[in-house]
């Protein structure tokens, strides 16, 4: 038996009712490790090409990893996997909070979650046992409601994922609530729970004891983790201000998407940033299970017309697309705006992308005062933008065609709105305009689940100078295929990609914690290898070359101000990115995995 593992999963078919526990296959787990990577292999195998992700056939796995729960800092991590109904292709989502640690302490190192049940329902794990309870009662509340109404009727111990009206309406970039504040937050996984009917999965730990291969080693790994993590410089600044400190030197950098990309520069960027937050609406810290960095502001507006009593964020992807991009100056509004996703059940990046998008087709007279109901959305209208966020969760009037997404809200607007429709494979773009960083551009163009900044963040290498020269593509195609190997690996173990700790940290917690004797060639392949499998996946479901692309935007529009004024990637220049970034994966020139390399990876 593996250290660390539970050795345990969960698997619940919604259509019939079963509930098994089945067990951990163990060279699986070497393989793929846990989290993203297992939770690929599961899918992978799992679903035949083409399936409608948002029918029955499709699964949802919860999946944490071998660190998950230990000791090890920033251990709260686990992910959420799916083929995504916004992009239709592989989807995962690293998730915070409390609740895969429980998951894992319940005895379960994942939940697969298949079928559809008949009526709303959610599952109440407990005492390494699961049950399907209705949810009548809950279908058609907020994630916030929802989530106290179960730890009322379950226990104040209990830990809760839930969705919100966007997800039981097949939003498609609804999130998965957890924990109240923390979010899976990308690409429709919490459409998938709606189209379900999973209202919402219960958990409470069972006092499962993790058991380490090697306790002593183990300890000393975590403690060394540990040191590294309070000795880093950056630390302190991200207590202090949390994701939000970012926003005063991206917008410096001229890289700050601002009014649905068309500028990196926001005239109203002191107003939104870290400092204004800290001192306007941040009332304390908080933090995940076992971590030291406290990254969460909590904050809350006391009076006037953006009034809440509480919320764990913005952070700094909120800000940006609920903010700048959409115009948006006030950090009150943009906190507002983020608890109204938070409590519907949206993605914040495509909440804020898709209004922007909508916005400017106001603007060019695409969508017309008819077609909003009434609504003045232009640039800036903070009321604009809350009640665009509650149609689109509603699927209301024009929500409804904007709780599909820019492409394919894009595609039946038409009239050139696809050429500002700013998205990569249908998942729209993060906070981050990859004209101002190069590096971005690639990441963002081979990114397995759509645009991400998670995968490859070249940003503060390009920025600092680290990755030089700035405005180029040299070097940028090693550094974002080795950064997505490694950020793989880390997503699979699952530790927080905060933590700021190097690979050898990360090989001495999963050898000591699993018995497992990788070394860094060892980790890095398995990394690798997790990565060409959602490469397959997404192959098998027709990506190739021409998917690795950027909106027109990017590739036709100079950036128009700022250090960045006159920036552009060009198609030349991504092809040319394309071309090494192939060659140094053993991919062909389409972008396919080769035979050899599979191989290699032993994927066949
Ligand atoms: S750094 Fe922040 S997000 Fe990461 S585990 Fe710690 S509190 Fe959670």
């Amino acid at each position: 038996m593996l250290g660390a593992y539970t050795g345990k999963i969960l698997r619940v078919n919604l259509t019939t009712r079963k509930i098994n526990m089945e067990r951990l296959d163990e060279e699986k787990a070497r393989k793929f490790i846990g989290g993203k990577g297992l939770g690929a292999k599961i899918l992978y195998d799992s679903l035949k090409p083409g399936v409608n992700p948002l029918s029955p056939e499709n699964i949802l796995i919860f999946a944490s990893g071998p660190l998950t729960a230990t000791l090890a800092p920033t251990s709260a991590r686990w992910a959420v996997v799916t083929k995504s109904p916004l992009t239709n292709i592989f989807l995962d989502c690293q998730v915070g909070g409390y609740f895969g640690a429980a998951m894992k302490l319940a005895g379960f190192d994942c939940i697969i979650v298949e079928g559809k049940a008949d009526k709303p329902v959610y599952l109440w794990v407990h005492d390494k046992n699961c049950e399907i309870l209705d949810a009548d009662f809950l279908w058609g509340k907020g994630c916030f409601e929802t989530e106290e109404i179960l730890k009322k009727r379950l226990g104040l111990n209990v830990r809760v994922a839930s969705i919100g009206p966007a997800g039981e309406n097949l939003v498609r970039y609804a999130c998965i609530s957890v924990d109240k504040y923390r979010q899976a937050g990308r690409g429709g996984a919490g459409a998938v729970m709606g189209s379900k009917n999973l209202k919402a999965v219960a958990v409470q730990s069972s006092g499962h004891k993790i058991r380490y291969a090697d306790p002593e080693g183990f300890r000393k790994a975590a403690n060394e983790a540990l040191r590294v993590i309070k000795e880093n410089s950056f630390i302190p600044l991200r207590r202090k201000y949390g994701t939000p400190i970012w926003v005063s030197p991206v917008n410096k950098a001229a890289l700050l998407p601002t009014k649905n990309f068309r500028t990196g520069v926001f005239e109203k960027a002191d107003e939104i940033s870290g400092e204004t937050m800290r001192k306007k609406i941040v009332f304390k810290d908080g933090t995940c299970y076992n971590c030291i960095i406290q990254c969460w502001k909590y904050t809350h507006v006391k009076s006037g017309k953006y009034k809440f009593d509480e919320l764990a964020g913005p952070e700094y992807e909120s800000i940006a697309l609920l903010g700048s991009n959409c115009g948006v100056g006030s950090i009150e509004a943009v906190a507002y705006a983020n608890m109204l996703c938070d409590n519907l059940g949206l993605d914040t990046i495509s909440t804020g992308n898709t209004i922007a998008f909508a916005m400017e087709c106001f603007e060019k007279g695409l969508l017309t005062l008819k077609d909003t109901d009434g609504i003045n959305l232009k640039f800036g209208n903070a009321e604009a933008e809350f009640e665009m966020i509650k149609k689109i969760a509603n699927r209301e009037g024009i929500g409804n065609l904007l709780g599909e997404g820019v492409r394919r809200a894009s595609k039946k607007i038409g009239k050139g709105s696809e050429k500002f429709a700013m998205h990569v494979k249908g998942l729209e773009i993060p906070g981050y305009d990859p004209r101002g960083a190069f590096g971005m551009a690639l990441a963002y163009a081979t990114s397995d689940r759509g645009a991400c900044h998670q995968r490859a963040w070249t940003v503060r290498a390009e920025i600092s100078g680290e990755l030089a020269p700035r405005f180029s593509t040299k070097g940028r195609a090693k550094f974002v295929k080795e950064t997505q190997d490694e950020r793989a690996m880390c997503f699979s173990l699952v530790l927080c990609d905060f933590a700021p700790l190097k690979i050898e940290h990360f090989v001495k917690l999963l050898n000591t914690a699993t018995g497992f004797n990788f070394t860094v060639e060892d980790y890095l392949k398995t990394g690798e290898r997790i990565w060409n499998l959602t490469r397959l996946f997404n192959v098998r479901e027709g990506i190739t070359r021409e998917d690795d692309t950027l909106p027109p935007r990017f590739m036709e529009e100079p950036l128009p101000e700022g250090v960045t004024k006159g920036q552009v990637v060009t198609k030349e220049m991504l092809n040319q990115m394309l071309d090494e970034y192939y060659t140094l994966r053993g991919w062909d020139e389409n972008g396919i995995p080769t035979k050899e390399k599979l191989k290699e990876l032993e994927l066949i």
